[in-house]
């Protein structure tokens, strides 16, 4: 069977080479219109591939988990990155830094080189195809439920690469879905920062009050400075460059490289500090002795036109006002006090009210997959056979300069190479040979699962189980004994001659109660409030599951529940596991309260489904759980019809 690479970036499209280049029959799915969006606009559209530096001295760039990296970038490394480009046809050129550039300063070139790569390796590849689900069975990998063009199709695989990229510049398509992917497969994500990324700030006080703020400096670029980013009463970086004030604060290479510092005071809580130092080739000492010198040239000079020979003009307010002094002040009468202070405020021009910019302006994401969960030699999870990750998914960061690049290039070449490889001897997988045809259902309140097995036993001819009708039928018979909800023994002893069954007249459903039909009753509400209260006693339950057996026994049904693959039908030709967020389903359950015209507060709504989900999943008895063979569906970004659609393609079709 195939490989499917989902994620047409570069860590994608070096995972389908790679695994194409084993002999597997690769496809490679990208949701947008074409693949490399995001690389068009790296390098300022130049990319800035990757980094000459050697081994040591390039881990020491990543900034989180570099051990991890060492074994994909000892296969495949910067220099293999290379010469993949200059033999396929693309020259380079090495820059300041060991920054690696495309000659022709193109970053397209790139992209076109892979894609020629790319098809004469065989790999097809699926553009507007978004992957919306993971399909697992029994801890492996069995495909992904794809949308494309609106429809919604199951590919079988039997590896599966993830190089979804994380949430960095949403719109080149890195919006997070491998996130949710990696989640439900039952991966750790980090929690996920903006980095090498823009700050908010605004100035200290003294110069707020004289209503400077950095906007009004907007453009403005200062070369050769010193930034230092302090908190908690520590430094947390400092190096000189280059920076730029902007409409909300400052960017450039220089604060891009100070914000991947910054997620730790971020994550702590800790309120941060910038200080640009715009003197840092001077000492103290030699700037004192300047002042004094063009003090005494000064004469009647105003101290702002003298100090327009240490600044650009417009910084010069900012300075004065932090520093506490008066521009229009002779130059010559400055004190020797005023003067310190001239020097603080040039040595330290204070940014307070620091925070990151969003994720839209963030060149990459900080946190990811955990790595723990990954084969570092493979990219394999360690949870799902023939899942494999790879990319900025993954919890790898590092410094601006190619490396993020490289990282997606070594992980995905990793990953491609590891997926690309037949198992060896590894026991052909056979489809089980089940003798039913049941669907089973499970899953939390909400997720829709009623809804699905109504529809899709519409579609399949399977018989639709109404659980919840059969358990009314039984209130029927244990009202009709004359016994009391809380009569636990009474209602244990008449379990033994109840029979309930569920029959279909012109389509419609009819329960029977030992031979009796009691459809019209079933909405009684006396019939409702005994079936909640007798659901509960555990011979109820048994009696249920036996009379459910019996129906299964009979006929191919789809069932609806939390315990219907677990326990009721534990051998069910599919098994589905039904699930969406908190959020969506307490939107859906809110929804449909409106429509029904009740009452509802959104909010209460998500407490008690998130009340009920741990209730069901830490009852004593069948408690709610995904059984281990069962497909599990993410509907949380997926209409009813996607997920009928879904259930159908899993299922065959066929009757
Ligand atoms: C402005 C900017 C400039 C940069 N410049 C450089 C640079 O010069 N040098 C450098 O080393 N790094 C640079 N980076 C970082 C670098 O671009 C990333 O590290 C790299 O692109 C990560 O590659 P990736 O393949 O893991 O993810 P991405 O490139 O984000 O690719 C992920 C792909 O998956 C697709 N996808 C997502 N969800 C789905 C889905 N559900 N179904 C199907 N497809 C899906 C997306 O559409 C996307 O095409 C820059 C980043 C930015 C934002």
């Amino acid at each position: 069977m195939s490989v499917l690479v989902i994620g047409g970036g570069a860590a994608g499209m070096m995972a389908a080479l790679f695994a194409a280049r084993e002999g597997e029959r690769v496809f490679l799915l990208e949701k947008n219109e074409k693949l490399g969006k995001k690389l068009y606009i790296t390098g300022k559209g130049r990319c800035n591939l990757t980094n000459t530096a050697e081994t040591e001295a390039f881990l020491g760039k990543v900034f989180r988990n570099p051990r991890f990296l060492r074994s994909a970038l000892a296969s495949f490394d910067n220099t293999a990155m290379m010469s993949l480009l200059e033999d396929a046809g693309l020259p380079l050129k090495t820059e300041r830094g060991g920054r690696v550039f495309p000659q022709s300063d193109t970053a397209s070139d790139v992209t076109r080189t892979l894609e020629k790569l790319l098809r004469a390796a065989g790999v097809g590849v699926l553009l507007n195809t978004e992957a919306v689900s993971l399909i697992i069975k029994e801890k492996r990998i069995r495909g992904v439920i794809t949308r494309q063009n609106g429809r919604i199709a199951a590919r079988p695989a039997d590896k599966v690469i993830l190089a979804m990229g994380g949430l960095s510049y949403p719109s080149t398509g890195s919006t997070g879905d491998g996130f949710r992917l990696a989640k439900n497969a039952g991966h750790t994500v980090t929690e996920t920062l903006p980095s090498l990324v823009p700050f908010n700030a605004s100035f200290s006080e003294p110069v707020r009050a004289a209503g400077l703020t950095p906007g009004g400096l907007s453009g403005l670029t200062l070369k050769n400075v010193s930034l230092k980013l302090t908190a908690g009463g520590k430094k947390r970086y400092e190096e000189q460059g280059e920076l730029m004030f902007t409409h909300f604060g400052i960017t450039g290479p220089l604060v891009l490289s100070a914000s991947a510092f910054a997620g730790d005071c971020v994550l702590k809580g800790e309120p941060m500090e910038l200080s640009v130092d715009l003197k840092p080739a001077l000492t103290e000492d030699q700037l004192d002795q300047r002042l004094i010198r063009d003090q005494k040239e000064a004469g009647r000079t105003a101290l702002s036109t003298m100090l327009g020979g240490y600044l650009p003009r417009a910084l010069v307010p900012v300075i004065l006002a932090q520093a506490g002094l008066d521009g229009a002040e002779k130059a010559a009468r400055l004190s020797r006090e005023e003067r310190s202070a001239l020097i603080r405020a040039l040595r330290g021009l204070i940014m307070t009210d620091v925070s990151l910019r969003g994720f839209p302006e963030a060149v990459i994401t900080r946190g990811g997959v955990s790595v723990r969960e990954v084969d570092p030699r493979t990219m394999e999870s360690k949870l799902v056979r023939g899942l494999y990750l790879a990319g900025e998914m993954l919890d790898l960061d590092a410094a601006t300069g190619g490396y993020n690049l490289q990282i997606a290039w070594s992980t995905g070449a990793a990953a491609g190479r590891a997926a690309g490889q037949k198992e060896k001897n590894m026991e052909e997988e056979k489809r089980e040979e089940r003798k039913n045809r049941h669907i089973a259902i499970d899953g939390p309140g909400s997720s829709g699962k009623s809804t699905i097995a109504k529809l899709v036993a519409k579609e399949t001819g399977l018989i639709y189980v109404d659980t919840g009708a059969m358990f009314r039928g039984m209130a029927i018979h244990f009202l009709r004994q004359g016994l009391d909800a809380s009569d636990e023994a009474g209602i244990t002893a008449a379990c033994a001659d109840a029979d309930v069954t569920i029959a279909y007249e012109d389509g419609v459903q009819q329960v029977y109660l030992n031979g009796e039909n009691v459809t019209p009753y079933l909405r009684e509400e006396k019939t409702g409030q005994m079936a909640s209260a007798s659901s509960v006693y555990a011979p109820v339950r048994e009696k249920m599951k036996g009379l459910q057996q019996k129906l299964a026994r009979e006929k191919d049904v789809v069932m609806d529940g939390r315990d219907i693959g677990t326990v009721i039908l534990p051998d069910a030709y599919l098994k589905i596991y039904l699930t969406a967020s908190a959020e969506v389903r307490a939107e859906r359950r809110y929804r449909e309260l409106l429509e029904k015209g009740q009452e509802a507060d959104l909010e209460t709504i998500r407490k008690e489904l998130e009340e009920r989900d741990w209730r069901d999943m830490h009852r004593e008895i069948a408690p709610l759980r995904q059984a281990e063979d069962a497909v599990r569906i993410d509907s949380s970004q997926m209409t009813v019809e996607e997920v009928k659609e879904a259930v159908l393609q899993l299922y065959g079709r066929e009757k």
